[in-house]
């Protein structure tokens, strides 16, 4: 007999109780060999003053079982409360998010038959570090963070799983047109990694283009892999588009730990009525099982589930006159799924699943020569009716020390020297000093020491002028660690 294993379960805000509650139903009637212990996070701890939304019980009980099936938890709006979805994602370590989106029909109404995509999506990084500011009184900012260890992960990881699943193509999407350094890093590792995947065929698509195929012939496409914010929003579109949103489940997986949910959210409209969809739920849960080296049990679920999807009992967000034949509840859809849990579906791809975890190994760190060559200084500025000639003179005039001002932007825009009179100027503005000759030729700049931005700052300030923040200015092995301004 196998060991059972003890899992972390968190019910949930909302439709959580419910569809957690059909989940473990199903698991147990399965003779899954699991323990499950229940922990109390989202809006339970939110009101006990729990800002983080996750009591210190529930972090000892998640690192001690290392696997958590979570019900999804609604995040209150404001008020400084932190969401418990991405803090669980980032303080685990939880890199890969794998979602998997495939049209059931003719048994689930979707106008895409054919339709059957993995979303692998970078989990930790990119726009949802939450670092955010208001700088000036018009102008507010959020920092997007990619590193290359991160990319390199998941990249690899999309692989593996597409080689360990028979898929065929991987598709990675970015926006690198526009951001060329964080897009771009994520571009060029995918590039860099696809050779030693011959197998395999590869292919960039830049995002909007990408989002737009996803929802009109997603049928193109098999595994996708992208940065945290495109994911997030392309994954409920494909979600939507296989046939509903309530179908869906997501796996979040770290070195040594892993977090499974449904793709959606709490879904407060339908809470308490017996109405919702737990397959979101069910199918995250026959991904944990796979994690755990359970995959046969895994297959008997999904088959029973389904099974159930072909006999038409239906719940009311994916029930069709004239495709479905009875619409039922949580608890009835539960109840169908467990009486069938020895059959095998006729016509719907029979599931079978492998016993194993994709594994990959983590991308080691790298040294380059790193040299600072200038420095970006951001002022909040609104005098001289926003005169950028007049702003440039002053700057000017703290040239020195090694370092000259080569440009100013504003929201990206070069508008000094030679700007346009049209630009529209905000009160915010980034001015930037290179070393050595300095003017125009970021990549002939010379080194700087830190001393040298510390007197620079000096001077600007003693000059009357706000610097809100500095960005430094570096080369590696010789290659611009920043980008040029628009009009640069
Ligand atoms: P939602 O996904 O909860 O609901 C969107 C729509 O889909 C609603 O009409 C809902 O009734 C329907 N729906 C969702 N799940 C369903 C199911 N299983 N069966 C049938 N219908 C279903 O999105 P929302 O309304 O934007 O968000 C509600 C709350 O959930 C917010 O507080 C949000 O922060 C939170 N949320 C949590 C997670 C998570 O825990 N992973 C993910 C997304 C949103």
């Amino acid at each position: 007999m196998t060991d059972k294993q003890r899992i972390a379960v968190a019910y949930g805000d909302g439709i959580g109780p419910e569809i957690t509650e059909a989940t473990l139903r199903i698991l147990q009637a399965a003779d899954t060999p699991l323990e499950f212990d229940r922990i109390e996070i989202g809006e339970a701890a939110y009101r006990q003053g729990v800002s983080s939304g996750i009591p210190r019980q529930a972090w000892d009980v998640i690192r001690r079982n290392r696997v958590l099936l979570k019900g999804p938890i609604t995040t209150p709006q404001g008020g400084g409360y932190k969401s418990v979805n991405v803090t669980l994602r980032k303080s685990l370590g939880l890199f890969a998010n794998v979602r998997q989106c495939k049209s059931y029909t003719p048994y689930v109404a979707s106008n895409h038959p054919g339709m059957n995509l993995v979303i692998i999506r970078e989990n930790e990084e990119d726009l949802y570090a939450g670092i955010e500011y208001r700088q000036s009184q018009e102008t507010y900012q959020g920092l997007k963070l990619v590193s290359r260890p991160g990319t390199e992960n998941i990249i690899r990881y999309a692989f593996e799983y597409a080689r360990a699943y028979g898929r065929r193509k991987v598709t990675c999407m970015t926006k690198d047109n526009i951001m060329k350094m964080t897009d771009g890093l994520f571009h060029k590792t995918f590039d860099a990694i696809a050779p030693e995947y011959p197998e395999l065929r590869s292919e960039h698509q830049i995002i909007d283009i990408g989002a737009a195929r996803v929802a009109a012939i997603p049928e193109s496409m098999d595994v996708i892999v992208t940065l945290n914010l495109y994911g997030d929003i392309l994954s409920d579109i494909a979600a939507q588009v296989a046939g509903s949103v309530g179908l869906a489940g997501s796996a979040n997986i770290g070195e040594d730990a892993a977090m499974f949910e449904a793709v959606h959210g709490s879904a407060p409209d339908i809470a308490g009525r017996d109405v919702a969809n737990p397959s979101g739920l069910l199918v995250a849960a026959t991904q944990m099982l796979v994690h755990l080296g359970l995959g046969s049990y895994a297959e008997r679920i999904k088959n029973a589930w389904l099974c159930t999807l072909e006999d038409g009992i239906h719940t009311a967000d994916i029930y069709r006159e004239g495709i479905s034949e009875r619409s039922v509840g949580t608890t009835a859809f539960t109840d169908a799924v467990i009486e069938r849990l020895d059959q095998t579906p006729q016509i719907a791809d029979k599931v079978t699943y492998q016993d194993k975890a994709i594994e990959i190994t983590l991308a080691p760190a790298i040294a380059q020569r790193k040299a600072l060559v200038g420095v970006d200084v951001f002022l909040d500025w609104s005098e001289a009716d926003r005169d950028p000639n007049v702003l440039g003179r002053q700057l000017e005039a703290a040239n020195g020390d090694g370092l000259r001002l080569s440009m100013v932007t504003n929201r990206g825009v070069k508008v000094y020297p030679e700007g346009l009179p049209e630009t529209y100027r905000s009160d915010h503005w980034r001015c930037r000093y290179l070393g050595g000759e300095g003017e125009g030729e970021a990549s002939g700049a010379g080194s700087v020491e830190f001393p040298q931005v510390l007197r620079l700052l000096e001077r600007i300030h003693n000059a009357g002028l706000e610097v809100i923040k500095t960005e430094h200015l570096y080369t590696f092995d010789g290659e611009l660690g920043f980008t040029l301004g628009q009009g640069e």
